[in-house]
C-alpha cells in the first residue's frame, strides 16, 4: 500500500467513530478535573480513567511524568506520555490539557455541567471544548493506528498534561524540565487548544506579558482636612489615565500578528474601608502584552518614568515593580515542517486555506517554544471554552483527528 493509502485507511475508519466521541465525551465530562486553585483535587481520577482507555487499546507505551503538589490529596499532579513507534525516528506530538475551569455561574447553565449533553452534532458540559475535544482527536489517531494496523511514517506521542489553567507549572512545565530528552529536534509538535470555526487558524507565535504592580504610597487622613494629607487615590487615578502614554512609546506593529502590544489596567486593591479617611495607599495592575521586538524590563523602565513623575506632581511616592513577566518566546517560522505539514494536512482533509498568526498568549506552545522547539496551536474550535454551556462538536473531533493522521505520513 501507498502512504496515501494508509492515510485514507486511517481517515475513513476514524470518520465513522462518532458513537466513540460521545462515549469518551460523557465519561470525561462526568469527572471534574478542578487544580487546588480552583477548589479542586487535581486531575488524579481523570488521569487514571484515560490511562485506562489507553491500555485497553493496546500497543501504547505509557509513561507518567507527575509532579509535587502537596495541595491536593493524591500529592502529585499527573501528566500522561502516550507513545506508538512509526517507521522512523520523527514523532508527531499532540498535546491535550486534563484540567478544566469552574462552571462559573450555575443559573447560567441550561443543564448540569458535569453531566454530557447530546443534541445532534453538539456535545455540551464543562470541559468538552476545552479541552477534551483536543483529547479526543488524540486518541482517535490512537485508536485507528491500532484497529488498523497500519504503521505511519511518523510516530505519535500524546501528551496529557495538569495544570494548564493555572499556568503550567505542575504540567508542560514540568514534563520539559524533567524529561526533555523525550523531544527530538525533528519531531513535530502541536497544541490543539486555540483555534477558529473554520479550522483556518494557525497559532506561530505568542506575545509576551508584564504584570504590573504599582504601589502609590501617599499620607493617609481625616477626609475633612485633605489640605494634611497626600491622596493616594488621586495619584493613582491619574497614572492610571497615563497607561495609555506608556503604551504609545511601545506601537510596533508585526505583520504575524493581529494587535499590536496592549497595555490594560486591571485590578485595583480595596484602599480605606470607610468613606471618610482619605486613602494613604493605593495597589492597581497593569496587563501588558508585548510584540517580540520588546523586552519586559523596557516595560517596566517606562512605567517607573512615567509614574514618578506623576507621583512628583502629587507629592506622593510610588513603585513599580513586576508581578509576574513571560519574556516573548522565540516565533515558529511559517516555513517551520510542523507549520507546513499542518497546513497541507488541513488544505487536503478539510478544503480550508490555513492563515498563520501570532496572539496575545499564553498557551502550552509556548513553553515549548521558550525551550527552543517549532510548536503550533491548532484546533477547529467554535470559542466557548470557560463559557457556561460550553459546547463540542463531534465532526470537529472527527475532523482534526483527520488532519492529525494524515500528519503522519510523508
Ligand atoms: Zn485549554
Amino acid at each position: 500500500m501507498s502512504c496515501s493509502t494508509n492515510s485514507q485507511v486511517l481517515q475513513s475508519w476514524i470518520a465513522a467513530r462518532q458513537a466513540r466521541v460521545i462515549d469518551w465525551q460523557r465519561q470525561m465530562t462526568a469527572i471534574p478535573a478542578l487544580g487546588p486553585e480552583n477548589g479542586g483535587t487535581g486531575e488524579m481520577a481523570k488521569a487514571r480513567y484515560l490511562e485506562s482507555v489507553l491500555h485497553d487499546l493496546g500497543g501504547v507505551e505509557i509513561l507518567r511524568v507527575d509532579a509535587p503538589d502537596t495541595r491536593v490529596p493524591d500529592g502529585v499532579r499527573p501528566n500522561i506520555v502516550a507513545r506508538m513507534p512509526g517507521a522512523g525516528p520523527r514523532r508527531l506530538w499532540l498535546l491535550g490539557h486534563m484540567d478544566v475551569v469552574p462552571p462559573g455561574e450555575a443559573q447560567a447553565w441550561k443543564t448540569d455541567p458535569w453531566t454530557l449533553q447530546v443534541d445532534g452534532d453538539r456535545l455540551i458540559g464543562r470541559g468538552v471544548e476545552d479541552n477534551q475535544q483536543a483529547i479526543v482527536s488524540m486518541l482517535l489517531v490512537a485508536e485507528a493506528l491500532r484497529a488498523t494496523g497500519v504503521t505511519p511514517d511518523l510516530g505519535l506521542g500524546l501528551l496529557f498534561v495538569s495544570d494548564e489553567e493555572c499556568g503550567s507549572r505542575y504540567g508542560m512545565e514540568h514534563v520539559i524540565r524533567e524529561r526533555p530528552d523525550l523531544f527530538g529536534p525533528e519531531d513535530l509538535i502541536v497544541v490543539p487548544d486555540m483555534g477558529v470555526e473554520d479550522s483556518s487558524l494557525i497559532e506561530v507565535a505568542e506575545k509576551g506579558s508584564v504584570w504590573v504592580k504599582v504601589t502609590v504610597s501617599g499620607r493617609q487622613c481625616h477626609a475633612s482636612t485633605p489640605e494634611e494629607g497626600r491622596n493616594a487615590l488621586v495619584a493613582a487615578s491619574d497614572m492610571i489615565l497615563h497607561v495609555k502614554d506608556v503604551q504609545a512609546r511601545f506601537a510596533a506593529v508585526d505583520p504575524l500578528f493581529d494587535s499590536p502590544s496592549t497595555f490594560v489596567p486591571t485590578r485595583h486593591e480595596e484602599n480605606v474601608p470607610n468613606i471618610n479617611t482619605l486613602p494613604g495607599k493605593d495597589v492597581f495592575y497593569v496587563d501588558c502584552r508585548i510584540l517580540p521586538c520588546y523586552a519586559c524590563q523596557d516595560v517596566l523602565d517606562a512605567f517607573a518614568a512615567t509614574f514618578g513623575e506623576i507621583a512628583r506632581q502629587h507629592g506622593v511616592d510610588v513603585t513599580v515593580e513586576a508581578y509576574k513577566t513571560q519574556p516573548p518566546t522565540p516565533v515558529t517560522p511559517v516555513d517551520a515542517p510542523v507549520v507546513q505539514r499542518l497546513s497541507s494536512a488541513i488544505r487536503k482533509v478539510l478544503g480550508v486555506t490555513p492563515r498563520h498568526l501570532g496572539i496575545g498568549g499564553m498557551t502550552v506552545a509556548a513553553v515549548f517554544r521558550a525551550q527552543g522547539f517549532n510548536a503550533v496551536g491548532w484546533a477547529t474550535l467554535g470559542g466557548t471554552m470557560h463559557q457556561p454551556n460550553e459546547e463540542s462538536r463531534i465532526s470537529r473531533a472527527i475532523g482534526d483527528a483527520r488532519v492529525f493522521a494524515e500528519m503522519l505520513f510523508d
